[in-house]
């Protein structure tokens, strides 16, 4: 018996993918480089589907059907170079090597040229759901050449999450477009979790609620145009009590973040194509500060505002339509970074698919990609989120609160730098002049590095060591 497709690599993610891979009646060959792994899958799990467990690469190969189809879910990194480097050879031009590890895309990018040159086809999918979704249904975006998607594209649909009967996988674009967008999704992911922890801090210190309660008003915007997992999960963490302590869980973690990398990757690309994504750089750094224990220990008693909580029975609908609006602009953030990598690269990545591959499996996932969707569908080359007819009037709607909120955070001294850069990227939107003017003219000042002007094409300098008079340049 031949297996119709392979996956190496057992931990958590890949042996869940199997799995899935597995109930849909999927013959899948399994192997990991321990094979004590592959004997616990096949003995824990073997009942749900036909598994063909290999201990050697040779065997794991020769149990695939032809063109060969062998997902690689290991630590991604140096260890996903070995094993590209132990399979390859034992491959034949026409097989499908897919990367699901977190892959950066420019490493992508550089398997599948050399892979390429081999007649192998390289695919490099980002996987977004955890290992629930995995197991379940996770959201897929798959790059690499239209060619293999034909070959994997039903299988991939088969095993992901569904929203409406249409699955959340779709072929991004060639080489590194699925990690790109992978990447750019969990950048994303970033910045909509602070917006959601600021939300909670300033409920928590400018309204005095208590976690408990709070958790109902999380409760409560779940069932509007908030609706998300990621509303959901915190309604679940902040009404969690701590069994040791009585206490609320929240009060009892230490408030330290953790990152992996995949937000900084975001900020680090978006600087390198020049895509402002403030929301998503303050979510980095969010994390960044609270992870600086002797820099916080050393400022704790640096003074503060006089003014504690300000009792305002409308405060949580403001804090709604302020995370609203934010939400708005960071979706926004990153789409444009999407559409600067597709054009650096030439992916030519379709933005509404990706807002739809996103509705369902991933973290992310949320009602609110369906208006994303349909921004798109109204208007595909839109240069940005902000001005579609839906988010422009939540946006209108929403920024006398929105500008409350931001204010009260800064009269309270409660850190809000989420809110508070995506509305200074709405209003450096909007603004009719930008002192921008300014700083051109410093730079011509001291490094004559020339100006354009609003009346005028061309370069111009100012002799401003001299007489004054502009030059053209
Ligand atoms: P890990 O990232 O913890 O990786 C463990 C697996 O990698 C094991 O199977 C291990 O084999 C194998 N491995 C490590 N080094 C080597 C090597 N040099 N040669 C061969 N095999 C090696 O596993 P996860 O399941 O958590 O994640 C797999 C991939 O999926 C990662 O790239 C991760 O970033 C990505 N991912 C993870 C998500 C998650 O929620 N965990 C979500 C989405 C993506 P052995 O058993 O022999 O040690």
């Amino acid at each position: 018996e031949t297996a119709r497709i392979g996956v190496t690599g057992l931990a958590v993610m890949g042996r869940n993918l199997a799995r899935n891979l597995a109930r849909h009646g999927h013959p899948v060959a399994v192997h990991n480089r321990t094979a004590a792994r592959t004997k616990a899958l096949v003995e824990e799990f073997g009942g749900e589907g036909t598994f063909l467990p290999a201990e050697t690469p040779e065997q794991f190969v020769a149990s695939l059907e032809r063109p060969r189809r062998l997902v690689i879910m290991v630590k991604a990194g140096a260890p996903t170079d070995a094993v590209i480097d132990e399979f390859a050879p034992l491959l034949e031009p026409g097989d499908m090597i897919v990367d699901g590890g977190n892959a950066h895309f420019a490493d992508t990018r550089r398997r599948e040229a050399a892979l390429r040159e081999r007649g192998i086809h390289f695919v490099g999918t980002g996987i977004s759901g955890g290992e629930e979704g995995a197991l379940h249904g996770p959201s897929i975006m798959p790059g690499g050449s239209a060619e293999s998607y034909e070959a994997l594209g039903p299988l991939l649909e088969d095993i992901a999450a569904k929203v409406d009967g249409t699955p959340c996988c779709t072929h991004v674009g060639p080489d590194g477009a699925g990690h790109f967008v992978k990447m750019v999704h969990n950048g994303i992911e970033y910045s909509d979790m602070q917006l959601i922890a600021e939300s909670y801090d300033l409920l928590r210190h400018a309204a005095g609620l208590a976690p408990a309660e709070i958790a109902e008003v999380f409760r409560t915007w779940n069932t509007g145009r908030l609706e998300s997992y990621l509303i959901e999960i915190t309604a679940e963490v902040l009404a969690h009590t701590d069994a040791a302590t009585g206490k609320p869980f929240v009060d009892v973690v230490l408030d330290q973040a953790e990152q992996k990398g995949t937000g900084r990757w975001t900020v680090q690309t978006a600087l390198d194509l020049g895509v402002p994504v403030g929301g998503i750089a303050e979510a980095v750094f969010a994390r960044s500060v609270s992870g600086h224990a002797d820099l916080r220990a050393a400022s704790r008693n640096l003074p503060g505002p006089a003014r504690g909580a300000v009792a305002d029975a409308g405060f949580a609908d403001k804090v709604e339509k302020a995370l609203y609006a934010s939400k708005i602009v960071a979706y926004a953030q990153g789409f444009h970074e999407i559409q600067a990598g597709s054009a650096e690269y030439g992916w030519n990545i379709d933005s509404g698919a990706m807002a739809t591959i996103w509705r369902g499996g991933c973290i992310i996932r949320a009602r609110f990609l369906d208006r994303i969707r349909a921004a798109y569908e109204a208007d595909p080359s839109t240069p940005t989120l902000l001005t579609d007819d839906h988010f422009a009037e939540a946006l209108g709607d929403a920024q006398d609160a929105w500008r409350d909120v931001v204010a009260t955070a800064a009269r309270i001294g409660v850190p809000a730098p989420g809110f508070a850069t995506a509305l200074a990227y709405y209003d450096s939107l909007r603004a009719d002049r930008l002192p921008a003017a300014l700083t051109q003219g410093q730079r011509d000042f001291f490094g004559a590095h020339t100006y354009r002007r609003v009346d005028r094409d061309g370069s111009f300098h100012t002799l401003w060591g001299g007489d004054r008079t502009e030059v053209t340049s």
